[in-house]
């Protein structure tokens, strides 16, 4: 029957895939993520439950609106899917388990707060502030608050430092993302949090000096980043930390 569990993790991915696609749309502006009605952009008509399928509705309608026959954005189906794939990975690692419950969690964040950073270079209170709640709920839950409070703890206060060495270069969202992501990976996963965001970091400002001519003034998006870290130092950290000190002992 683990067929059966991957397909509802999927479908619940395409769920949270498309709510996700409500907050990142409109946390950002201020509006609810409730009212009103999912609506075009184009026309404002109020979309049907047949629109809203997630994925399905943007391929049966070839990417139109409906109503106005507007173009919809590639992006809302992607969101879905690549929300699908993340579920899916966190279940396949953590199986039925609190920790799946947790990464999905974290996983939603995740999503929301690098896309939202990359429409509008910021990261809204409203979700990391949410985020941070869910984190330490669940680590309540499983017996591992003490572990939450120190990685959010040291990884928010590692990038606070950072912040005001860099003078601007972070922001304070950077700051509470990175908060929530310790939270989320305890101790000492935030620290792999940490070490994998800066090889990811520096991967990615390598690339922006190399073939893009950046300079040293150039504002760099960071919550994409912090996202690709936290997700992989939640799912596989401990596992490539034991490679590479066994690697070490050799
Ligand atoms: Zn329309």
């Amino acid at each position: 029957m683990t067929w059966m569990y991957y397909t509802i993790v999927a479908i619940l991915g395409l769920i949270f895939g498309s709510f996700a696609n409500v907050v990142i749309h409109r946390l950002p502006r201020g509006e609810s993520v409730v009212f009103p009605a999912s609506h075009c952009p184009s026309c404002g008509q109020i979309l049907s439950t047949g629109d809203l399928i997630p994925v399905i509705s943007y391929l049966l309608l070839r990417g139109h609106c409906r109503y106005c026959a507007a173009e919809i954005s590639p992006r809302y189906p992607l969101v879905e899917a690549l929300m699908a794939l993340l579920f899916l990975l966190v279940f396949l690692q953590w199986r039925l388990s609190l920790t799946t419950l947790t990464g999905m969690a974290l996983s939603f964040a995740l999503l929301c707060a690098a896309l939202i950073d990359v429409d509008c270079g910021l990261i809204p209170n409203r979700l990391t502030m949410p985020a941070l709640g869910a984190a330490l709920i669940l680590a309540t839950l499983s017996g591992s608050l003490l572990s939450a409070l120190l990685g959010g703890l040291v990884l928010g206060g590692l990038f606070l430092a950072l912040a005001l060495l860099s003078n601007g270069g972070l922001g304070g969202g950077d700051i509470k993302l990175a908060a929530v992501i310790g939270a989320f990976c305890g101790w000492p996963g935030a620290l792999t949090a940490l070490v994998l965001v800066s090889l990811i970091g520096g991967v990615y400002a390598l690339y922006l000096l190399i073939f893009k001519g950046a300079g040293r003034k150039t504002a760099v998006r960071f919550g994409p980043i912090l996202a690709l870290g936290a997700f992989l130092a939640f799912n596989y950290g401990a596992q490539w930390a034991a490679w590479y000190f066994s690697w070490l002992s050799r």
